[in-house]
């Protein structure tokens, strides 16, 4: 999810011609070959996020019956023969419930209520999906033809201050926990809000290592760059960044900088790139990382919240977004490839949980397409299947011996 403040305008998405490209000039459509279908084909694509169940929660009322994953579902980014066309063969899927949750201490139950339609969608697709819950789990699953289903819970709000809360929901599948939302919390900086911690909290490093513990992993795409750093010095395990790209392209808080890469490649962990054009597209982000001060001065003005929304909508609506393409995204893998090496990069696309995408990169079938680009800039079969699932089936592994080893301590 990109932001709180996302608009629902999927499939309204306005023709904007690309200005920023980093070459000053506009680059030509990837046209994706035989030989590039064959190696996409060999290997299989491992998603860190899709905030499809959020989807079903707002725009299905919860139940696969309104949004049928079998049929066409072009208002969103993600359907079964999309997944297919795509090669998507293991997906972690959000559990997503906003920040404002943990004001009204719903936070974990609506991430409970989250949880149970992945479930659904497991009952209602057995042929389809299938639950994962180790690295091998999803290379046996992947084997057997079918989409190995693992849970990400998006923002350590949903544990509401709790260890047994965050146990609960290892139990229940969850394999990571991405450690803020938007909003910084009593025990972490979030890279969106004011920071209070410095990072993170005594508690907050207590979270680490219940995670380390349990064999989740700590996921730190939208947290501060203090909590980054608090969080690589904790951990003993290798750590993900579930959608996140890469600061020294495009500067915006969300994204990961360089001395933060460096310090990924250290611990063994992966960034999987967010393909949300507002991240991806370098002028884009310089029209959205001022977002933060601009709330603050349009809440100053509007108290109340309907008028605050409408002001800010004005304001979005005065800055657009430019879309970008496939190749400003490629431009963010390099990045991660240049400072941390092939070995620390993956694909966190955020679909369905953003408002607008990057050409070529329209949904879940567009993957192929990136394979076609790495290709292209001269990446071998065996590095692009290391950035398809290769790099994330290790870490998750590593995670699991990090926890046989806590535990035998
Ligand atoms: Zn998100």
């Amino acid at each position: 999810m990109s932001s709180p403040l996302r608009l629902i305008v999927l499939g309204l998405l306005p023709a904007l011609t690309v200005l920023g490209a980093a070459n000053g000039a506009e680059r030509q459509p990837v046209v994706v070959t035989d030989a590039a279908r064959k190696i996409h084909a060999a290997g299989f694509v491992f998603d860190g996020h899709n905030d499809l169940p959020w989807m079903i929660r707002t725009e299905a009322a919860s139940s696969f019956d309104h949004a049928d994953l079998r049929q066409p579902l072009p208002k969103l980014h993600t359907d079964i023969a999309r997944l297919r066309t795509g090669n998507v063969g293991a997906q972690f899927w959000s559990v997503y419930v906003p920040a404002e949750t943990a004001q009204e201490h719903k936070a974990l139950l609506q991430t409970l209520e989250q949880i149970a339609i992945v479930q659904a969608m497991m009952k209602r697709y057995p042929d389809v999906f299938e639950m994962a819950s180790t690295a091998e789990d999803v290379e046996r699953i992947q084997k057997t033809g079918k989409i190995a289903s693992m849970i990400g819970v998006e923002g350590g709000h949903c544990i509401e201050d709790s260890l047994g809360n965050l146990k609960r929901l290892y139990d229940l599948g969850a394999r990571y926990m991405t450690l803020t939302h938007s909003d910084t919390l009593a025990w972490a900086d979030a890279a969106t809000d004011e920071p209070r911690h410095a990072g993170l909290t005594a508690f907050g490093e207590d979270v680490v290592r219940e995670m380390n513990r349990l064999g989740m992993l700590v996921d730190l795409s939208h947290v501060s760059p203090e909590t980054m750093h608090d969080a690589l010095r904790v951990t003993v395990a290798p750590v993900i960044f579930s959608h996140s790209s890469a600061r020294a392209v495009a500067d915006h808080p969300r994204n990961v900088p360089d001395d933060v890469l460096v310090k990924v490649k250290e611990n063994g962990g992966v960034v999987m790139i967010n393909f949300y054009s507002g991240f991806i597209h370098p002028e884009s982000a310089r029209r959205r990382a001022n977002s933060l001060e601009k709330n603050r001065e349009l809440k100053a003005k509007f108290p109340n919240d309907a008028d605050f929304k409408q002001a800010r909508k004005r304001w979005e609506a005065e800055n657009p977004l430019l879309p970008g393409d496939i190749h400003d995204v490629v431009d963010h893998i390099e990045q991660v490839i240049k400072v941390a090496g092939i070995e620390h990069v993956g694909l966190g696309s955020d679909f369905d949980g953003i408002p607008m995408v990057p050409k070529q990169l329209e949904d879940v079938s567009t993957y192929p397409v990136i394979t076609q680009e790495l290709l292209n800039r001269g990446y071998t079969a065996p590095q692009i299947h290391l950035i398809m699932s290769g790099n994330i089936l290790r870490v998750l592994r590593k995670a699991e011996e990090a926890a046989k080893r806590v535990a035998a301590k």
